[in-house]
């Protein structure tokens, strides 16, 4: 049985309540004789600080470089609002981010069913809707030099940011897009403005070559992002994998988040460039919900979103497929029972705490594998 090596670090607010529910799914799997893993957990966030001064350890550092996976809660919450801001909860995500070279972001919008009617969309247009948008996350817009506000000498100010991006750039955002589509429907439609960019037309011109040199058994489409924005609300279900730049990534993958309802059911991640040796990509999953710091310790933060990042782990860093299907499968059956925490319950549900979904996932996670052994 292969064992696995994952970072567990919970952070602060309700991230400690959801990774429990998450460390309880991965017992279960390795009871089940999925899979092993060698667990490790440290501090980051707000509680790192209060135990180091700083929002990640140097060994938390290193532990998350060496990991098959990190799998990341929440930081943040009111206690650290006055904190210098180089050490801030913030701080820590921005470190592993940076260190680990995590330059793009998976954000998937999934709508199951019986939670299409809280969608703001008509549920025929959301309903089983199951999209990847891939964000180039560390280049563009919000990092390019100059970016500055210079007085112009005359009463008026002037504002620059710069978009950028080299050929490497988007040789390998252009990879991981293919790589995740080659584990979905094949389908990769790239996004950016090559109407009014120049950077938008070298992003059209590499999209196209990689895609003819190394993944010409898939399908690739382009669109303007402001007809993608259109699209993404008109016909979702048309996209498979989108990928597109750092800015219009932010504005899309925020669009997507809302075809599908609540916070507390969106998972994310983040990867690295393959390694060398392994092809293992550095990755770190997290739910794209903050520490929730109104509902912190109350019981009732939905876990969805955190156990549905372990699943993409499991998909997309631990090659195990299969088992990130079992639990997705496990999550529609338990919300097709009706059962509920509070941020996405409605008349007539059963309502739950953070725990009792987690326990609700456990069971049809056993009743789920019965059916397959039987
Ligand atoms: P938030 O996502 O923490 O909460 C927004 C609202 O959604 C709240 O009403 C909260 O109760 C609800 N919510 C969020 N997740 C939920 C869940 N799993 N189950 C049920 N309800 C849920 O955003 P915020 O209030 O803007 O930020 C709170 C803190 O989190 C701030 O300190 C912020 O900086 C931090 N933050 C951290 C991250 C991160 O760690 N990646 C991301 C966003 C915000």
């Amino acid at each position: 049985m292969t064992t696995h090596k994952l970072l567990l670090l919970p952070g602060d607010g309700i991230g400690p309540d959801v990774m429990t529910e998450v460390k309880s799914v991965l017992a279960w799997i390795e009871k089940a004789g999925l899979a092993g893993f060698e667990l490790e957990e440290d501090l980051v966030g707000g509680a790192a600080f209060d135990a180091h001064g700083k929002a990640i350890s140097d060994d938390a550092m290193a532990l998350a470089q060496a990991a098959d996976a990190v799998l990341f809660g929440a930081v943040g919450g009111p206690k650290w609002d006055d904190v210098p801001y180089d050490v801030r909860p913030e701080a820590g995500l921005l470190r592993l981010r940076k260190d680990m070279e995590l330059f793009a972001n998976l954000r998937p919008a999934i709508c199951y069913g019986a939670l299409a009617d809280s969608s703001s969309l008509k549920r025929e247009i959301v309903e089983d809707l199951d999209i990847l948008i891939v964000r180039e996350l560390t280049g563009g817009v919000y990092f390019g030099e100059p970016k500055e506000i210079i007085d112009l000498g005359n009463g008026q100010q002037r504002g620059i940011d710069t978009q950028i991006y080299d050929t490497y750039e988007i040789e390998r955002i252009t990879r991981v897009a293919f790589d995740m589509a080659r584990t979905r429907n094949g389908k990769v439609t790239s996004m950016e403005k090559r109407n009014v960019m120049k950077s938008g037309v070298l992003w059209n011109q590499i999209v196209t070559r990689v895609h003819a040199e190394e993944f010409s058994d898939m399908e690739l489409d382009h669109m303007l992002a402001d007809a993608g924005a259109m699209q993404l609300v008109r016909r979702p279900k048309q996209f498979d994998v989108i990928v597109t730049d750092n800015l219009f990534g932010d504005v899309l993958s925020d669009i997507a988040a809302m075809l599908t309802g609540s916070l507390g059911m969106l998972p994310s991640a983040s990867l690295g460039a393959p390694d060398a040796l392994t092809g293992r990509r550095k990755s770190l999953y997290e739910p794209v919900h903050g520490s929730a710091p109104d509902i912190a310790g109350s019981g009732n933060a939905n876990p969805i979103a955190m156990i549905s990042s372990l699943a993409m782990a499991l998909r997309y860093s631990l090659d195990m497929g299969d088992t990130a299907s079992l639990i997705e499968k496990a999550i529609a059956n338990v919300l097709d029972q009706g059962i509920r925490t509070a941020d996405i319950y409605t008349d007539g549900m059963t309502k739950v705490g953070t725990h009792g979904m987690g326990a609700a996932i456990l069971s049809e996670l056993d009743s789920l594998s019965e059916g397959t052994e039987a």
